[in-house]
């Protein structure tokens, strides 16, 4: 499934957060409880390209994930070159596993 962290700035009290959601969506103020804010960037992680000790591996949230990304290691490639071939030339990220333990 998609899966993208969203980065907010509260239009209240300037407080900023991020959260990992399966859609680009509106979240609370966590600093003064302001309602719906809306997201002024958003990181799509649904596949993602992590460096690991000299190779490149290539994780996909599954199309039966819920309510946590719940990543697959679908590749491991010796190139980014490589690794962006698994994924077909579709924009990749290179990041370290993002943390998105059970926020909700
Ligand atoms: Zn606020």
């Amino acid at each position: 499934m998609a899966w993208f962290i969203n980065k907010y700035r509260c239009e209240d009290c300037g407080d900023e957060w991020e959260d990992a959601w399966s859609a680009t969506c509106e979240d609370d103020c966590p600093h003064c409880g302001s309602r719906h804010m809306t997201p002024y960037d958003s990181v799509d992680l649904t596949e993602f390209v992590e460096e690991s000790e000299g190779q490149f591996l290539v994780f996909r949230s599954p199309d039966t994930a819920e309510d946590s990304p719940d990543y697959e290691l679908i590749a491991e490639c010796p190139t980014l070159e490589a690794a962006e071939e698994v994924l077909a030339g579709r924009p990749y990220q290179l990041v370290q596993r993002p943390d998105v333990g059970a926020s909700r």
